[in-house]
């Protein structure tokens, strides 16, 4: 299957392919060395990739998953309004050609490559490097990601900043990589282009460092608007009114996906009503959506505008919904 050694070997020449002055030492002895800018604090984000719950081999061609994989930490940093520095990713690779549909199709080192490539060449466009990782036999693949960004001391946007009278805002539109996974569900054949913001999203950075000179508060939409709002008024301890019909809905999506679907990875942020927010940043379009109240007001933390003008409770069904019905 493959050979460990020449692997990393291999990894560490594409590494090198993107080698940014921030990492001082990368692949190649017992750490790594970051060399964030003076004053700037570091941004630490992790995730974990898994066969058959996060992808499917199926489903998701090679490149998809490594862009997808990089993307979800990516993401994370553009919410914080920080930079990405480097990344290390380690990853589990099955032995036995009979444990994984990955490994059934014969695809191993195919798959590695193709896995590679389109992690890196999204850590490429971004300027991040990799700076190292570990490999192990596992039952399935398995990536796990890890994500250094930075920001300028104490002013990375948090959660937790939101207060009454902010406005809510979303980029792009949402709900579109809900309806590509609910059409592979029902066995649809889709073509994994690039252009396909499920196989192949795009972490809103520009945008993200774009807000953090005016953003109070700011999450990315990994698990879906209903459930990443709720992140933002129970870490600010306020609600929120938002208006369906101002909701940015993605082609092929409809409300509920864009309300309830994940893996959009647009960021909600919200802002103070004078702070001018423009209609687009970074060539990205830029929503209102709705406003952040006082939580003595409401019942519930979020409660959404309908389309005959009454406000109801909006209940908290995200990702974990779609997961559900495998
Ligand atoms: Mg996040």
């Amino acid at each position: 299957v493959y050979k460990e050694r020449n692997l990393i070997a291999h990894i560490r020449r594409l590494a090198f392919a993107s080698a940014v002055k921030s990492v001082a030492q990368g692949i190649g002895d017992d750490c790594a060395i970051l060399r964030p800018a003076p004053g700037y604090e570091l941004l630490i984000t992790t995730d974990l990739f898994v066969e058959n719950v996060h992808f499917r081999p199926a489903w998701h061609p090679a490149a998809s998953v490594g862009h997808r994989c990089l993307t979800r930490g990516l993401s994370d940093i553009a919410a914080m309004g920080g930079e990405p520095l480097a990344c290390f990713l380690s990853l589990g690779l099955p032995e036995d050609s009979s444990q994984t549909e990955v490994t059934q199709k014969q695809v191993t080192q195919k798959w590695i490559n193709g896995f590679l490539k389109g992690l890196l060449s999204l850590a490429k466009r971004h300027k991040v490097q990799l700076a190292g990782g570990d490999i192990s036999s596992a039952r399935q693949v398995t990536a796990d990601i890890v994500v250094i960004g930075q920001t300028p001391a104490g002013k990375a946007i948090l959660r937790s900043g939101a207060s009454p009278g902010n406005r809510i805002y979303v980029t792009g539109a949402l709900g579109g990589s809900a309806a590509i996974l609910k059409q592979l569900y029902a066995g649809k054949p889709i073509k994994p282009t690039r252009s396909n913001t499920h196989f192949y999203p795009v972490p809103r950075l520009e945008v993200g460092a774009w807000l953090r000179k005016r953003a109070t508060a700011m999450i990315d939409l990994s698990d879906g608007l209903s459930v990443d709002l709720a992140h933002i008024c129970k870490e600010s301890q306020v609600a929120a009114l938002i208006t369906a019909k101002l909701i940015p809905i993605a082609k092929g999506a409809n409300l509920e996906l864009a309300l309830h679907g994940g893996e959009d990875y647009e960021l909600l942020f919200t802002a103070p009503r004078r702070t001018k927010i423009p209609g687009q940043i970074a060539g990205v379009k830029i929503t209102e959506i709705g406003e952040i109240r006082n939580p003595a007001d409401y019942s519930s933390a979020i409660q959404i505008l309908g389309q005959n003008g009454k406000a109801k409770p909006l209940a908290q069904r995200g990702w974990e919904h779609f997961r559900k019905k495998r």
